[in-house]
């Protein structure tokens, strides 16, 4: 880079106030976000309340979006007389001191998890309000719905009653020589352009240490879906998710649920499906020069679609892709199928790495409670939305081409340092910011 472009660069950052972009952003798309903190359904007594869950939820959000990953972190980085003045003016309430990490913890454990689902509901139902995102629907129809598993937490000992339990055993004497205890969740993500949003969210746990049988992905699936329909009973989705989804209780699932679904697909999964599709394939080729599709192949009481794709990874290396679907495919239609059932491994890589290694760290229990461990992970989800929102949105930001590490440090920089001035003002203005994706 020249050296000039890289003096403007750094002129051009020191003019943004990055802490006020990003409560103008958070202004701009939730605007009642911050009542919705303060009106949880507070689980504390009375009388030992200092305080209010706005403050303890607003600053375990900052934690979040500013990328600062354990409790110790976040109370020496905010512990500035600045953070204290601008969250109390953010949330127009007194405030001397920040909470304690442990009246923090304390809170998050007693609370309900679905507290904090309330209000990330409450901001994706915002998001859908908003026009800019339409162009993302399947087919100018279909919102997409990714899901996938991941591990959260692992212990060498039993860490709660609803821990999964995995036993390694020796494979010549057949004991077992190893046991870990851990916790996974499953995550539905709506995906838009280059951002995935979470949308529920399922805890893979055991009903207690006795199950005969312990819970699995599909198992959560099956929750996961009954609350997706009941909070978006006509939301037009279509549900993306690996081979492991292709299967009899999940196409029920959405069939009755009037989901479309889209499924990486592997012989393995279905094998009668599988040999029809090859059948077919070799006597009548339908689809264009990427891609070969089938439509009705005959699978228990339904029919499924199958397409398959090659699909360049870079030069010189080209991959087969089949999924299986109950979207009508065509020649016309082929092609956006392919990409957005590609689309998926969105969810791994901007959902679960990014979380994991560069945005929060969501692998480190900033509490040792299960119920808190919840609740730090929903918290997580809704700054995800925000950060991303900020990261592709705002056009000052995006322009400065900054790591997702950089904007986390100047966004706390300007969070612990800065005094925001004109706070009514950005809070109340009726004028709108120019949010863009691209
Ligand atoms: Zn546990």
């Amino acid at each position: 880079m020249m050296k000039t472009t890289r003096k403007s660069k750094r002129e051009k950052e020191k003019k943004i106030n990055f802490f006020e972009e990003f409560i103008k952003l958070q202004k701009h798309f939730f605007k009642d976000i911050n009542r919705r903190l303060k009106s949880v359904k507070d689980p504390r007594h009375k009388s030992y309340i200092e305080y209010g869950p706005d403050v303890i939820l607003f600053y375990v959000l900052m934690k979040n979006a500013c990328g600062i990953n354990s409790m110790s972190n976040m109370t020496e980085q905010f512990n500035k007389d600045e953070c204290i003045e601008n969250v109390a003016n953010i949330l127009g309430c007194e405030l001397e001191e920040l909470p304690h990490h442990d009246t923090i913890n304390n809170f998050l454990c007693a609370l309900r998890p679905e507290e904090i689902e309330k209000i990330r509901d409450y901001m994706i139902k915002e998001l859908f309000k908003k026009r800019s995102l339409e162009n993302y629907r399947l087919l100018d129809e279909y919102w997409c719905v990714a899901v996938d598993a991941t591990g959260l937490f692992n212990f060498p000992e039993r860490h709660c009653e609803h821990c999964l339990k995995r036993e390694y055993k020796n494979k010549e004497t057949g004991e077992i020589e190893k046991t870990v205890y851990y916790h996974n969740v499953l995550e539905a993500k709506l995906v838009v352009g280059d951002m995935v949003f979470s949308i529920g969210t399922e805890f893979i746990e055991n009903e207690d240490e006795n199950v005969s049988k312990q819970d699995c992905e599909i198992n959560a699936f099956k929750r996961l879906a009954a609350n997706l329909k009941r909070k978006y009973p006509r939301l037009p989705i279509c549900i993306l998710g690996d081979s492991l989804y292709a299967c009899e209780s999940v196409f029920e699932i959405c069939s009755s649920n009037n989901w479309k679904y889209l499924f990486r697909f592997k012989e393995g999964r279905i094998k009668s499906v599988a040999k029809e599709f090859n059948t077919i394939k070799e006597l009548e080729k339908t689809g264009n020069e990427q891609c070969t599709f089938i439509n009705g192949i005959v699978y228990n009481q339904r029919t499924v679609n199958l397409i398959e794709a090659e699909i360049e990874e870079d030069t010189d290396n080209k991959k087969t892709y089949t999924f299986i679907t109950n979207v009508k495919i065509t020649k016309r239609n082929a092609d956006e199928i392919v990409s957005f059932g590609r689309s998926r491994w969105k969810i791994e890589n901007e959902g679960f790495n990014n979380q994991k290694t560069k945005r929060y760290n969501i692998e480190h229990a900033n509490s040792l409670n299960y119920n808190a461990m919840k609740n730090h992970y929903l918290i997580t989800q809704l700054a995800d939305i925000l950060r991303q929102l900020y990261e592709k949105g705002v056009e000052k930001i995006r322009d400065l081409k900054k790591s997702i590490k950089e904007i986390s440090s100047s966004l706390l920089e300007s969070f612990r340092t800065c005094l925001l001035t004109k706070v009514e003002d950005i809070l109340n203005t009726q004028k709108r910011i120019q949010i863009r994706f691209i």
